[in-house]
């Protein structure tokens, strides 16, 4: 998988470089760097630099974002940087105090650098946990599925659109649960306003939104937009791709207008219609017949069936004592347990095997009436190495080649 970036405004390719020479001016921004110590570089966009960094008083870790304001550059909706990064504060603060929503501690502003100091999501973004297992669990999507979710009903219940929902924006704290952050394209807006500017990321955008783009006749788009870019995130956690991307990116974007997309084969073969009924039902072009948040924390994926309380099943419960009883005998017997034996260890590397190694030393020692050497552990498995070594096979057929030449 691509790290996608924001299409609009100051947002841009991110990277790992720890240089600390572009940091801003001691004197533009001493108050920051009085109350705390910055660190290496968590991610980076065309303005803005986020650092991890120490609180000095407390030894607390932070996440700091810098944003560079100092350019006069404006956005899709005519804000110049330092208007969007205010902005940004303003949404947070109005969304802030739930679980699954990034937490901004702190704020710094100057004329030329705004620093927003947030909690610190030490497993980093959503997307590289994804990149690093390739696609995730039903059990696991599920999970992250519901934080999502959740976050998204009260952001939206503030009437806050996020639109730049994608696994980049989608931070994990310590405990695998999720922070929604980079609220740098969020907009407050009244229950029946419209919005018309293209913003966020090509393979997350909604259909509505392509098409308040395109045409002077469009309905513009609203909080639905947040909800389809959920569809397209859940499908890239099931399977480890997107839904809607091709390689050619106007054709993407016909695919995403058109509502193009399937289950593939063998990918979606083993997973079940739940999970599948939720992304149809996000995924859906018209944005007043897409699902909202809180109707997809009620879809039958989130539903647990919990064994009802009360009701005596005999078999059940002696069939629930047999296993309780195996597991502690098993557990008991834990240490004179045989590691299990792999056949492809066993064919390549039996040496590897510590049952096999003590009945190969044995045999070396009836063969060899002494131990090989200490420290020429090595030289005994190779004792056993059913494999020719490749310089002794070279030598050997050299010197069949020198016996046929001579
Ligand atoms: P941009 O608007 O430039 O995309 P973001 O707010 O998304 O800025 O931050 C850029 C990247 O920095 C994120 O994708 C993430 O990798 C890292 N990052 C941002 N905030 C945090 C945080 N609180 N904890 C850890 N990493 C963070
Ligand atoms: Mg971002």
């Amino acid at each position: 998988m691509v790290a996608t970036n924001s299409i609009v405004g100051h947002r841009g390719s991110r990277d790992s470089r720890d240089e600390m020479d572009d940091l801003p001016d001691e004197d533009v921004a001493k108050d920051f760097y009085a109350k705390y110590e910055p660190k290496e570089v968590l991610g980076r966009g065309v303005s803005s630099t986020v650092r991890r960094c120490i609180e000095k008083e407390t030894g607390r870790e932070f996440a700091a974002k810098i944003i560079d304001v100092s350019a006069d550059l404006e956005d899709s909706q005519g804000l110049t940087l330092r208007e969007a990064s205010l902005r940004e504060i303003n949404i947070l603060r109005l969304v802030a105090g739930h679980p699954y929503i990034i937490e901004l501690h702190d704020v710094f502003e100057s004329s030329t650098y705004v620093f927003l100091v947030f909690e610190l999501c030490k497993n980093g973004e959503l997307f590289d946990y994804l990149t690093s297992v390739v696609a995730l669990s039903e059990k696991k999507t599920k999970a992250i599925m519901k934080q999502l979710f959740e976050g998204l009903h009260y952001i939206h219940s503030y009437n806050v659109v996020h639109r730049d929902l994608k696994p980049e924006n989608i931070l994990l704290d310590n405990n695998l649960n999720i922070k929604i952050s980079d609220f740098g394209f969020a907009k407050n807006i009244s229950p029946k306003e419209r919005l018309y500017d293209l913003c966020g990321t090509p393979g997350y955008l909604a259909p509505e939104l392509l098409r308040a783009s395109m045409y002077e006749n469009s309905d513009g788009y609203g909080k639905e937009v947040d909800l389809w870019a959920c569809g397209v995130i859940m499908y890239t956690l099931l399977v480890g791709f997107p839904p809607f991307w091709h390689r050619k990116q106007m054709i993407m974007l016909r695919n995403i207008m058109e509502g193009k997309y399937e289950f593939c084969s063998p990918e979606w073969d083993d997973i079940t219609d739940q999970p599948k009924d939720l992304i149809r039902k996000l995924l859906v072009i018209d944005p007043n017949e897409r699902i909202t948040a809180s109707e997809a924390l009620r879809h039958h994926f989130f539903q647990t069936v919990r064994a009802r309380v009360g009701e005596f099943n005999a078999r059940k419960t002696f069939q629930l004592a047999i296993m309780a009883v195996r597991a502690m005998i098993r557990i008991t017997r834990l240490k004179l347990t045989p590691e299990p034996l792999s056949i492809e260890i066993l064919r390549t590397n039996p040496y590897r095997i510590k049952t096999l190694r003590k009945a190969i030393d044995g045999c070396a020692f009836r063969v060899y009436h002494h131990w090989v050497k200490r420290g020429e552990v090595q030289n005994r498995a190779a004792l056993f190495e059913n494999r020719p070594k490749v310089e002794v096979k070279y030598l050997y057929q050299q010197s069949i080649v020198n016996i046929t030449t001579t």
